[in-house]
């Protein structure tokens, strides 16, 4: 055994990630799971089928490394069709072990000792993870609620944090956890930034088709400028509910994509090659099985906020993702992480203490997010469950 911690230093801070610790603890007290989002029904049966038919004919060896031919080619045609943006799928798109690993190999590839990544606080727990595996340094800029609760950013902390070290932004919307989708403005304001200080920007897309009432997702790639600086990630486990299926991808011009590349041929090396069947398969043919996910979604958006709001919880709705942010003030609480910790032993529902996304802590405070990707029944009960023993 080594005679100190054997974890190395950088990653001491990040202990066990939220998302497994507060599952394992619904699975513990038999609770309704509105913590880790994924949803509780299948994606569009033809793409299920299309895995299952993928396997049978021995698609069951290593896929060649940036991705099998048939998905990149899909995710180009998406780009294009979708926002206008032309990626060749021979030397600009990369197919990775879902949005999580590439994030992480682009940090790796791009990022060094002392380089400084900007992030907007709350952050997916991976970015921070990852950062410090890169030995770089995270400079969060608070997104706060604004007087209709839309949480948004000041355009002069984000120039604030910019600085001579910054070498990336990165970016993520829809934006889980608090559902902002960046506005037309907002990216334009992040594009000049990352114009100015000549620094690239890693977009986290995952939510691309996950947006409600008017809000469109806008990627920060077509902004003048940003597509020669932007490494463009997204990934299939949102798009199609197969959140276990972990096919994402990268698209960027050839010099990023390429050191992204360096870095995941050795990380993972390749994605399952079925499984990215089936993904080129549903890009190409279930759009329409998407739309009407998302329309649903919507509705369990209200549904869920609907109770919330009849349970005391103070709402901020989401335009995009499938999680709710909820303030517990109004119910006489300011400690909203305390709350969610206790919350499944108490009333038998599991959420997410908002907070653990922050530097600042003072900032996630009083917020919980509750994930509405779940059956009618599934909300319902968890809504019964939060009202009959609020505060
Ligand atoms: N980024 C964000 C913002 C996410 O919410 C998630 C997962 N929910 C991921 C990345 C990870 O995506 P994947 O499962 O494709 O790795
Ligand atoms: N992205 C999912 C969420 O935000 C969880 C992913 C995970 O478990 N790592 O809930």
């Amino acid at each position: 055994m080594p005679r100190t911690e054997p974890l190395v230093a950088r990653m001491r801070e990040f202990g066990t990630t939220i998302f497994a610790e507060m599952t394992a603890l619904a699975t513990r007290t038999g609770s309704v799971n509105l913590g880790q989002g994924f949803p509780d029904t299948d994606g569009p049966p033809s793409m299920l089928d299309a895995a299952c038919a993928a396997i049978r004919a021995g698609i069951n060896q290593y896929p060649p490394g940036p991705g099998m031919p048939a998905l990149r080619a899909a995710i180009a045609r998406q780009r294009t069709e979708r926002y206008g943006l032309d990626y060749d799928p021979d030397g600009e798109v990369l197919v990775t072990v879902g949005a999580t690993e590439a994030v992480a190999a682009s940090l790796l590839a791009l990022c060094g000792p002392g380089d400084e990544v900007v992030v907007f606080e709350p952050y997916y727990d991976s970015y921070a993870a990852s950062i410090a595996l890169a030995g770089a340094v995270r400079r969060p800029v608070t997104l706060r609620p604004d007087v209709d609760g839309r949480f948004t950013f000041d355009p002069a902390d984000l120039r604030a944090a910019v600085g001579p070290r910054t070498r990336a932004l990165l970016v993520n919307t829809p934006h889980n956890p608090t559902g902002t989708v960046f506005t037309r403005d907002e990216l334009a304001a992040i594009a000049q930034v990352c114009v100015d200080a000549d620094v690239i920007a890693i977009t986290d897309e995952v939510y691309e088709y996950l947006t409600f009432d008017d809000a469109t997702h806008i990627p920060l790639a077509t902004y003048p400028g940003m597509r020669e600086r932007t490494v463009s990630i997204s990934s299939a486990g949102k798009t199609f509910s197969v959140t276990g299926w972990k096919i994402g991808w990268v698209c960027a011009p050839v010099a990023l994509r390429g050191a992204v590349q360096a870095v995941k041929q050795f990380t993972t090396f390749t994605a399952n090659g079925a499984l990215q069947l089936a993904v080129a398969h549903a890009l190409d043919n279930e759009m329409p099985w998407v739309e009407g996910n998302r329309a649903a979604l919507q509705t369990k958006r209200d549904r869920l906020a609907a109770g919330l709001r009849g349970g005391g919880f103070g709402v901020h709705l989401p335009a995009g993702t499938y999680f709710v942010q909820a303030d517990v003030r109004p119910l006489g609480i300011d400690d909203a992480a305390g709350y969610a910790w206790a919350l499944p032993e108490r009333v038998g529902v599991a959420a997410i203490p908002t907070e653990v996304f922050y530097d600042d802590k003072a900032a996630g405070r009083p917020f919980v997010r509750f994930a509405f990707c779940k059956r009618d029944e599934v909300i319902d009960d968890a809504v019964r469950r939060l009202t009959s023993a609020p505060g």
